[in-house]
């Protein structure tokens, strides 16, 4: 697919989507280097950014032009003021995302000179997206063509929510991140396509990465057969700066190499969340999974050309002028 047809499938945008899960509230310090156990560094300004996972994949989705709803839960802190701005900001229909007493899901994240960081992740209030509120759901759910499910939220709950979105009839994409590595075979069963960066995908195959760590010469044919026998007949593996490959044994192109787009890339958080997003966008839009993930490689290499999750995420015609 030539650059030009990639970037026009952001007219074909306007789907519904539904995403499940978490929003957090990103608190970013940088420093020279990482303190060790029991030391304190000096760090620069503290920013306090939108993040988490499924919050950053609706806030993409919306941003390019998809219909969003949003379900999860944020706390009683002025964190939840600012994480639901933000959303309403991108676009996204925040109506349904329930109010809980305590703190919202926060990180907190160390950056150094060189780029490595650390993370904690304090659930909060995601911990409360519980079985009963997305089975209340159902309804609202059953409007979307396609539901984004990742695993910052309960277990019971992602599985509760992917068989029921599944028997509606409803597309289900679920991101192994944070990486599980032994999913529950009932939400195997129920997703409809995985979507994996490489590392992720190998341990959950078990098979090993490319000595050299070159994917161009990794046996992709027989990745895509190991998928297919843990369950997933369609996936799409990232591979960072090196773009995407797209698993679909029902498809008749069961490997497809999807190219990187060039960028000047300085801060690719949240790059996986953008590529995400679009994915959910373009297949509740009616593209294939080939186009949906041609297209996601402009939209999370807009993001990696930004700093920030959601602060990075660009409008169709921001990304059109990007790349055009
Ligand atoms: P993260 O969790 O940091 O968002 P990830 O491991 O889930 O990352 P990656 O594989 O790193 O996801 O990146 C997702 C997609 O973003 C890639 O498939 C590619 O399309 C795009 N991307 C990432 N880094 C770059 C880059 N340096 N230049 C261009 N595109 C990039």
């Amino acid at each position: 697919m030539s650059e030009q047809s990639a970037l026009n499938l952001l007219d074909r945008i306007n789907g519904t989507i539904s995403v499940v899960g978490s929003m957090n509230a990103d608190y970013t310090v940088t420093t020279d280097r990482l303190p060790g156990p029991g030391e304190t560094v000096n760090g620069g300004a503290l920013q306090i950014l939108p993040g988490g996972k499924s919050g950053n994949q609706a806030a993409a989705a919306a941003k390019i032009g998809a219909h969003v709803q949003m379900f999860g839960a944020v706390g009683s802190d002025d964190n939840a003021v600012f994480l639901i701005n933000n959303l309403d900001n991108a676009g996204v229909d925040t109506s349904h995302i329930r109010r809980v007493l305590g703190p919202s899901g926060t990180t907190v994240i160390t950056v150094d000179a060189h780029g490595e960081n650390t993370i904690v992740y304090s659930p909060g209030s995601n911990a409360q997206v519980s079985v009963e509120y997305v089975e209340s759901m159902r309804e609202v759910l059953g409007k979307s063509k396609v539901l984004g499910l990742c695993l910052e939220s309960p277990m019971e709950t992602v599985t509760a929510c992917a068989k029921m979105c599944h028997e509606m009839g409803i597309t289900v994409l679920l991101n192994n991140s944070p990486f599980v590595p032994s999913l529950p075979p009932e939400l195997v069963a129920a997703a409809d396509v995985l979507l994996v960066n490489e590392h992720e995908m190998a341990q959950m195959l078990g098979i090993d990465e490319p000595s050299d760590g070159d994917w161009n010469a990794f046996d992709w044919h027989m990745a895509a057969e190991h998928m297919q026998k843990y369950g997933f007949e369609r996936a799409i593996v990232t591979l960072g700066a090196e773009g995407s490959m797209v698993l679909d044994s029902t498809s008749d192109e069961p490997v497809k190499r999807i190219q990187p787009v060039k960028v000047n890339a300085v801060d690719t958080t949240g790059s996986g969340d953008a590529f995400m997003g679009t994915v959910l966008a373009g297949l509740s839009s009616g593209l294939s999974l080939h186009e949906s993930a041609s297209l996601a490689s402009y939209v999370a290499a807009y993001a990696a050309a930004g700093y920030g999750a959601q602060a990075s995420y660009g409008t169709a015609a921001q990304i059109r002028k990007a790349f055009e």
